[in-house]
């Protein structure tokens, strides 16, 4: 196991039980024809249009209930045509993992161009004082790259890519026909807005708050209905997403992030 697999299987969870840094949305149907479920802290979001069923990221790497899961929302992931990666960290991209049977099989999958670094390990994922480590996610290079901007049309679903640097710096954030906005791990949210995501799990926090200043920039151009987030939740207020993007929450079990979130993410998964 790679020690980012590990940090984020066995050191995650006992460092931020009662802290509520994570409160996914819980398996279901949400509003606006998207569903998701829930994998332990993270969710994996999916929109139906005629003959497409595309996914917002794919979780973890051979996630035991994904088929439950799935099943419970009227999914079958085999049926995915398209996914669309926020970036590679395994809680996001391991459900692509190719040393797994993976869920997603028929899926095109569609990512950042800068992103593409991890998965070669051009670039490391984080450095701990002189050793860089790897992204531990491996998928088939036959993905495609998207630049900064650019839409992908499949008949009536319009995707657009937006760069929002910093939690990694190929990290995109999806636009959905012009209204859904999906922003992958460059967002936390509570009940008193949207803040610049937990600061140890980003390569560069001070470059996420900057992106994150742009992306609520960007959005003008857009109608935009709906924020989602990866790990915490959704909600329709779109100023109310944008509130704290200057400020890096503090975790304590004494102040936790979200008073509602549950106690431990991984304990019920
Ligand atoms: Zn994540």
């Amino acid at each position: 196991m790679s020690i980012i697999d590990y940090f984020a299987r066995n050191i995650v969870p006992k460092m931020y039980r009662g802290k509520g840094a994570f409160h996914p949305a819980a398996t279901g149907v949400l509003d606006f024809g998207v569903k998701c479920i829930r994998e332990y802290d993270v969710n994996i979001f999916f929109i139906q249009e005629d003959r497409h069923l595309i996914a917002i990221d794919a979780g973890y790497r051979n996630y035991s209930k994904i088929m439950e899961k799935c099943n419970r929302i009227g999914i079958n992931p085999a049926n995915v045509t398209e996914l669309f990666l926020t970036h590679v960290d395994p809680d996001h991209a391991g459900g692509l993992d190719c040393r797994y049977d993976s869920p997603f099989k028929n899926a095109k999958i569609y990512l950042g161009k800068l992103e593409e670094n991890y998965l070669t390990n051009t670039w490391h994922r984080k450095k701990i004082g002189p050793i860089g480590l790897k992204n531990p996610v491996k998928i088939q290079n036959n993905y495609r790259l998207l630049e900064d901007g650019e839409s992908v049309m499949l008949d009536d679903l319009k995707i657009t890519s937006l760069l929002v640097p910093g939690h990694t710096l190929g990290h995109s954030a999806y636009i959905i026909n012009d209204n859904l906005l999906f922003t992958g791990d460059s967002l936390a949210l509570n009940d008193t807005g949207g803040y610049c995501f937990f600061d140890i799990f980003n390569l560069d926090s001070d470059l996420n708050k900057k992106s994150l200043e742009i992306l609520k920039e960007r959005i003008n151009d857009y109608d935009i209905k709906a924020v989602f987030t990866s790990h915490n939740g959704w909600t329709k207020n779109v100023q109310h997403a944008f509130a704290h993007i200057d400020t890096i929450p503090t975790l304590s079990k004494e102040y936790p992030f979200d008073k509602t979130a549950p106690y431990d993410c991984f304990e019920n998964p």
